[in-house]
């Protein structure tokens, strides 16, 4: 799935450009036989309006396909089309009235929705006083109650874009079985963190969670029961879980859990607090599981790779020393399950 981001509500916002690049070219295209054919009746201000506004979204439209800014604000190519809009309303009566109709889904297409929902307001007002005040009276509330259902679909049909969308994101961001944040989510906001340790320094710690012998559980009981260990030890880290802390599943029985303000020494604690809890608790009924952690502590100019390697070749020395236990990534050789983090350089030991 394409990685897009919805900012403010604006459904849209992500396929801006490509929207662009399709207005340029459908104006280019369906408006050109109307501006000859207002030449060639003598309606010179209209054909010019309809120049602008071909101009106006073609060099938009051309940005937008070499990954430019538009050259032009789109909210004065609304007030070109309003501008040609009243001219023809003026000139040539109900025709004006009738393009309001395209105008109005037009402006939630390159307008941020807010602005569009601003701008739509006032187009809600000034066509039906156009139409009252040149066209005829007695269609302007005709023209205001049609041109208001337009808008109100409009909307209904971005409310519902916008909540697929979101739901989207969210699956694509979670692990199915157990409901936490999966593997490109964690990608994303270790990426984030990364890039502000340019920026400042930042204090943070990974630690990654293995269960242990996992295999043996899925062979004696089932692969079924093996889901529900995941999810129950899922369910007890969450739990233990801080304001801020974050579970991601990294890959089948092995998760990672980032642990933002956290140094090393404070992480140690963390993930021995949890190492006991797992190991005391019945993930199912009569079946106890333990876990090895591994723990680094960002260092300053590394990668998202390097630090979480980090964290994972101390979980592969807790595995190897045993399992069941802490081990952090600066202390390579040391192996403990003991809980005694005082003085974690006492014995080179953590956990
Ligand atoms: P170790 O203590 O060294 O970590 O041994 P282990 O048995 O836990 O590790 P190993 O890598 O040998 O086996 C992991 C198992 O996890 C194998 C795989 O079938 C199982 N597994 C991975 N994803 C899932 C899942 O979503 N559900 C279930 N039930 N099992 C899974
Ligand atoms: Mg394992
Ligand atoms: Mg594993």
């Amino acid at each position: 799935m394409r990685d897009v981001v919805m900012v403010d509500n604006d459904s849209l916002g992500p396929y801006r450009d490509r929207i662009m690049q399709s207005m340029g070219v459908a104006t280019l295209v369906l408006l050109t036989p109307f501006t000859i054919n207002n030449f060639l009746q003598g309606r010179h201000l209209v054909a010019v309006g309809i120049i602008l506004l071909q101009a106006a979204t073609a060099a938009n439209g051309y940005a937008a396909w070499r990954g430019r800014r538009s050259p032009i604000p789109p909210i004065l190519v609304l007030l070109t089309v309003v501008a040609a809009l009243t001219a023809v309303s003026i000139k040539q009566g109900v025709v004006g009235a009738m393009w309001s109709y395209p105008l109005m889904v037009f402006t939630y297409f390159i307008l941020v929705r807010r602005a569009a929902i601003a701008f739509s307001a006032a187009l809600l007002i000034y066509f039906p006083w156009l139409t009252w005040r040149y066209i005829d009276a007695e269609l302007a509330s005709r023209h205001l109650v049609s041109l208001l259902l337009v808008a109100i679909l409009i909307n209904i049909v971005l409310s519902v874009i916008s909540s697929l969308h979101q739901t989207l994101a969210r699956q694509a961001l979670s692990d199915p079985l157990t409901g936490c944040s999966n593997r490109r989510c964690m990608d994303q906001e270790l990426s984030v963190l990364v890039i502000k340790a340019k920026r400042h320094s930042v204090t943070a710690s990974v630690l990654m969670i293995d269960i242990d012998h996992f295999k043996e559980i899925n062979d004696t009981y089932g692969h079924g029961q093996g889901d529900l260990v995941l999810q129950e030890f899922v369910a007890i880290t969450s739990a233990r879980i801080r304001v801020g802390d974050r579970l991601y599943r990294f890959g089948g029985e092995e998760f990672l859990m980032l642990l933002e303000q956290t140094d090393m020494r404070r992480a140690i604690m963390v993930a021995e607090d949890l190492r006991a809890r797992i190991e005391a608790a019945e993930v199912l009924p009569g079946l106890r599981v333990t876990v090895s952690i591994g723990i680094a502590q960002y260092q300053a100019g590394q990668s998202v790779e390097a630090w979480t390697k980090s964290a994972d070749t101390a979980l592969y020395q807790a595995k190897a020393a045993g399992r069941n236990r802490v081990m952090n990534a600066d202390w390579a050789g040391a192996a403990s399950n003991s809980a005694d983090v005082s003085d974690p350089h006492k014995n080179r030991r953590c956990g």
